[in-house]
């Protein structure tokens, strides 16, 4: 800490992205992202774009509002892109709370809501996942808060009935409710389809993982267009440039490339049952997930003796050294060879070990 930072600086935590580590090869299975290359069409773009570098990217992001806004049958008002969905979920705290306006969020979820309020000043409460971690959606009601739920959930990959979210936003008429949909093209049903009903509602999504573009940071918000609007202000208020040419063109190529997307998802699925079931003959219990990701646990080895050991193996996977987390192992859903060298190691480990 230097001796010129501010306050809030010296009391924040900032937020731990998985590891990226370079000392040898893993197979990564730590950060959710994509085992596919993204689509050529979208690859074409961006090597397009790339020569006109000189200058500024479209501010206003028309073409690609345009396009969005048609795949999600809005209105191109009822859109905002940004640089990855972090940075939307970072507007929303920045709009729609203050010292009035609290967040509120599950216990369990993804680690940069609390990052979020912090960094922003914002108090924000957290409410526990249930025992079988999944939310009550009545704990969430009158809250006079901004509520930020992640559907599915993250790390659990546990997904919330569209009725749940559906009361939650009638229980909170004067405040907005958030639902990060980051893992939804795997399984989930997204809330996009409420939105001309809910003028509370801001849907936050991804093109990092369902569109292997984790690399170009592309999200975005689709909401009522009062709340896109506010969301602008802050735009404009911090970086007006904030999606690249290069990634602007990549967007609008996956964007026309919807098969390979969904034909991606499916495989994805399809290997995250098999490497479940492998896992259940091995003696872990997983919870439903409808994401890209597994979270699992063993009946008799510890998370941290797994995580320590696959990574001293070469397999990287998310540990959390948390109450209710640490015999968990989230682990993402790779490439089929990947998850048959994953389900092979741990097999040798706990031969090892004699569990
Ligand atoms: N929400 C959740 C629940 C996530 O796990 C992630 C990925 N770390 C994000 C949002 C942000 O993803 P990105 O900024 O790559 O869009």
């Amino acid at each position: 800490m230097s001796k010129f930072s501010g306050k809030r600086l010296s009391s924040l935590v900032a937020y731990t992205p998985g590891e990226q580590p370079k000392d040898k090869k893993y197979i990564k299975l730590n950060t959710n992202e994509s085992p596919f290359s993204p689509s050529k069409k979208a690859k074409k773009e961006a090597a397009l774009a790339a020569k006109r570098l000189e200058l500024y990217p479209d501010p206003e992001c028309r073409e690609l509002h345009a396009r969005l806004a048609e795949c999600c049958g809005l209105d191109a008002s009822e859109v905002l892109v940004t640089n990855g969905s972090d940075e939307i979920l970072n507007f929303a705290f920045m709009a729609f709370c203050d010292d009035e306006t609290p967040a509120v969020f599950p216990d369990i979820t993804y680690g940069f809501y609390p990052v979020f309020a912090d960094v922003n000043g914002i108090k924000y409460e957290e409410i526990p996942l249930l025992p079988d971690f999944t939310i009550r959606a009545s704990d969430y009601f009158g809250k006079k808060a901004t509520i930020f739920i992640a559907n599915p959930n993250a790390p659990t990959g546990i997904a919330l009935p569209l009725s749940d979210i559906e009361e939650i936003l009638k229980n909170n008429p004067d405040n907005v409710v958030v639902i990060d949909e980051a893992y939804v093209d795997f399984g989930g049903e997204s809330a996009i389809s409420l939105i001309p009903k809910y003028k509370n509602l801001l849907v936050t999504q991804t093109f990092s993982k369902s569109r292997s573009m984790a690399g170009a940071r592309l999200g975005f918000g689709a909401g009522d267009r009062e709340l896109i609007a506010d969301l602008n202000t802050i735009k404009y208020s911090t970086n007006p440039y904030n999606i690249n040419r290069m990634t602007m063109a990549a967007g609008l190529g996956v964007l026309s490339d919807e098969e390979y997307t969904k034909k991606n998802c499916k495989t994805v699925c399809e290997v995250r049952e098999f490497t479940e079931k492998e896992l259940s003959k091995l003696g872990f219990e997983t919870t439903e997930s409808v994401t890209n990701f597994i979270f699992a646990r063993h009946n008799s080895a510890g998370g941290k003796m797994l995580y320590e050991e696959l990574r001293r193996r070469g397999i990287l996977v998310r540990h959390f050294d948390k109450p209710r987390l640490s015999e968990y192992l989230r682990i993402t859903v790779g490439a089929r060879r990947d998850m048959e060298a994953l389900i092979k190691t741990i097999s040798d480990i706990l031969k090892e070990m004699n569990v």
